[in-house]
């Protein structure tokens, strides 16, 4: 376990368990009622823990869906510079990890000069396993 994991109270790491269980992003209401059953009764307190969570890195937001999702990479702790994959077909997220892309976001600016504090991508396609399974029907 991580520093950052130790300093978590009792309410962030329920929360946090939750969703890193969840191969899907989850929304704050399926939080909600599935912190209920440990104890977590009052909505602020799961907001509250998701705050933080954010902020130090271990989930994002996935802005598109109004949902969360577990970090995926480990030593990702820029919560306000998130980039991820999503497939219109089973919606499954993932979280890009791309040196090349994250150089090019790093230097970027605007025709103003803007440094930009975060981003927050989404790009959207096909996965592998739904493309494979739209060819597997067009065959039959
Ligand atoms: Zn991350
Ligand atoms: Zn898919």
């Amino acid at each position: 376990m991580d520093k950052k994991s130790k300093s978590l109270s009792k309410n962030q790491k329920i929360v946090l368990d939750f969703i890193q269980k969840n191969k899907k992003p989850v929304k704050a209401y399926s939080i909600l009622s599935n912190v209920q059953k440990k104890g977590i009764n009052a909505p602020p307190q799961v907001y509250r823990a998701l705050d933080k969570l954010i902020e130090i890195g271990k989930i994002h937001r996935v802005e598109s869906q109004n949902s969360f999702v577990a970090c995926k990479i480990s030593n990702c702790d820029t919560p306000h510079k998130t980039v991820f994959s999503i497939c219109n077909s089973c919606e499954i997220v993932s979280e890009i990890n791309d040196p090349k892309l994250f150089k090019n976001l790093k230097d970027f600016r605007d025709k103003d000069g803007t440094v930009f504090d975060g981003y927050n991508l989404e790009f959207f396609g096909t996965c592998k396993s739904c493309k494979n399974k739209q060819i597997e029907n067009t065959k039959h």
